[in-house]
């Protein structure tokens, strides 16, 4: 069996992992960044729908290369059809743009080799080399060929069905009611706002919600995200979209161009993202936003944090768990608590009916809120009914 070696092995060329990949070999690190499919970014698994702010953080300038729509603001709906529409200056940074994601994905992935990783395509990760119960490297298939890559240290960023960490011995597991199943159509020839994201709420998405995200020139990603265990009529997401298009006059003679089917955790993120010579980033580490089920800007966050703490390490020659703790350190400040104040949202309105809702979606459309993102729609909840976040009242 042909041997390579590097100092990081990085298996998955999703955002993470090229963030990953990007800083580690900044640092000066050999890096190897795997990708089991033939390219980067395809077939899609997403809506596409992204916040702006972020991008900075990430030192990552807006390129309308990946920009497919600029959004002006956002429409959530109530079960009942009230609508509440939050205009550009509302809207804030929660709500931003509507991605080309599979360019997105080429694009960080691009810097990653601009920075001198090497990024082998199709090639996927097998198991880890394990030895004196030390993690040394990754088996893989190379374009057929099994090989071996030595390394320091193992980025795990193989999104949500990660098998890496689990090979590794960290435990990824999910609870059933911590997923949702997902499906979306790319569909053209319909009549949507052609600049507002929209989220339609209650029991036409058991335990999770509908969107419309428009991509411009009639076109937009109509999807739904569903909890299993909430489906009267069993987990199939399908059924729900289908009739809620069916229903609706702006899509219901429109063009399905493409199905996206994949699934996201509502989790507050795993308990340990490292062990000695392992790190775990984004949907692999449970990093999606339990209520919006967003994970692009998590994963861009925590592979760059896991990159920099890698060059970092490298200095010593110590990747062990310990040494890692930096990288434990700068994502559950940046995101942990977040994660968790949403997974308990997640928990309580998937008990809430269609007519508590609906009062919810009022209670918002009243408020003078300034700019719309989860923790602050979860404060005007608390002030109307403080009943309903009680539970998690001191996170918000
Ligand atoms: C239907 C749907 C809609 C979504 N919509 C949004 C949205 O609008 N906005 C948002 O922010 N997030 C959204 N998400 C979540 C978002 O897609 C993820 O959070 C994001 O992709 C996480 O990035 P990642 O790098 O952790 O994982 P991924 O992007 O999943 O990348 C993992 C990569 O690893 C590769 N891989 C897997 N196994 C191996 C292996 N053994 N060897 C080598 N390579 C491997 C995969 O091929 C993949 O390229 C959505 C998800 C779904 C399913």
């Amino acid at each position: 069996m042909q041997t390579y070696e590097c100092d990081i092995v990085v298996v998955g060329a999703g955002p993470g992992g090229s963030m990953a990949a990007k800083y580690a070999a900044l640092g000066g690190l050999d890096v190897i960044l795997l990708e089991k499919r033939a390219e980067v970014g395809s077939p899609l698994r997403c809506a596409e729908g992204v916040s702006k702010k972020w991008l900075e953080e990430i030192d990552v300038k807006p390129d309308p290369a990946w920009i497919s729509a600029e959004m002006d603001g956002a429409i959530i709906v109530s079960p009942s059809g009230h609508k509440f529409k939050l205009d550009e200056s509302h809207a804030g940074n929660e709500v931003g743009y509507v991605l080309e994601r599979h360019l997105f994905d080429k694009a960080l992935t691009e810097q990653a080799g601009k920075a001198g990783a090497k990024v082998w395509l199709r090639t996927a990760a097998t198991g880890a080399i394990v030895e004196d119960d030390k993690l040394v490297g990754v088996y893989a298939n190379r374009m057929g060929e099994e090989i071996a890559i030595r390394a320091k240290c193992v980025v795990a960023a193989d999104g949500f069905e990660s098998q890496m960490a689990r090979w590794a011995g960290l435990d990824t597991g999910l609870d059933l009611k911590d997923l949702d199943t997902c499906i979306q159509y790319r569909m053209a020839n319909i009549d949507v706002e052609p600049n507002y994201c929209e989220f339609v709420l209650g029991s036409a998405a058991p335990g999770g919600y509908i969107w419309i995200f428009p991509k411009g020139d009639g076109k937009a990603n109509v999807g739904i995200g569903v909890q299993g265990t909430k489906c009267k009529l069993g987990a199939d997401p399908k059924h729900y979209l289908d009739k809620f298009i069916a229903a609706d006059p702006r899509l219901n003679k429109g063009t399905v161009l493409e199905i996206v089917a994949g699934a996201v955790s509502t989790c507050p993120g795993i308990e340990d993202a490292t062990a000695d010579n392992l790190v775990v980033v984004g949907d692999a580490a449970r990093m999606i936003d339990p209520i919006t089920g967003g994970g692009i800007c998590h994963a861009c966050r925590a592979g760059m944090y896991a990159g920099k703490v890698l060059a970092e390490c490298a200095k010593t020659g110590d990747f062990s768990k310990g040494a890692l703790k930096p990288y434990e350190d700068m994502w559950r400040d940046r995101m942990e608590d977040k994660l968790w104040r949403n997974w308990m949202a997640k928990e309580k309105f998937a008990t809430l009916s269609d007519d508590v809702l609906d009062s919810l979606v009022l209670a918002i459309k009243d408020s003078d809120i300034e700019e719309v993102n989860v923790y602050n729609l979860l404060k005007v909840i608390k002030e109307k009914y403080p009943e309903i976040v009680e539970e998690f009242e001191g996170m918000i």
